[in-house]
């Protein structure tokens, strides 16, 4: 199977990973959807390339984040999710009700954003900032 050559492709050569097409499918599968779960992740890399084992799109997913192509974030009590946003700071807001996942600009615009009391010595590079609440599905269901 010769490499693709489209845009992601690229992205991974020149992050010094190793193309296949899984890798590529996995990559535009994450870009394309939005903080996605490693199952329904496997699924978008089946649709475009057929059969990939769990196992591959486990090691592909740590290549990419490794390589700082993909971020992952693990909410508390969810499993670890996947998203192409990657470089910049932004933070999360899940909801406690159903766990969908969206986007928070950093306030600030770059880590770490908020400056902690006490650093206890140590050279800080991030905080680690999630917002909990209820969506606006989950909160209007609850209401009623
Ligand atoms: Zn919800
Ligand atoms: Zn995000």
């Amino acid at each position: 199977m010769s490499a693709p050559r489209t845009p992601a492709a690229e992205e991974l050569r020149g992050a010094g990973l190793r193309v296949t097409a899984a890798r590529v499918a996995l990559l535009e599968t994450v870009r394309d959807g939005d903080h996605l779960d490693v199952e329904t992740i496997a699924s978008g890399v089946r649709d475009r390339v057929g059969h990939v084992s769990l196992q591959a799109v486990y090691e592909a997913l740590h290549a990419l984040t490794a390589a700082g192509l993909v971020r992952r974030i693990e909410p508390a009590g969810s499993p670890a999710r996947f998203e192409g946003r990657v470089g910049d700071n932004h933070h999360h807001v899940v909801c406690r009700s159903c766990g969908v996942v969206a986007d928070v600009d950093c306030a600030a615009g770059e880590a770490p954003c908020l400056t902690a009391s006490d650093d206890h010595g140590f050279s800080i590079d991030e905080a680690e900032v999630i917002y909990w609440g209820l969506c606006p599905a989950c909160s209007t269901a609850s209401s009623s």
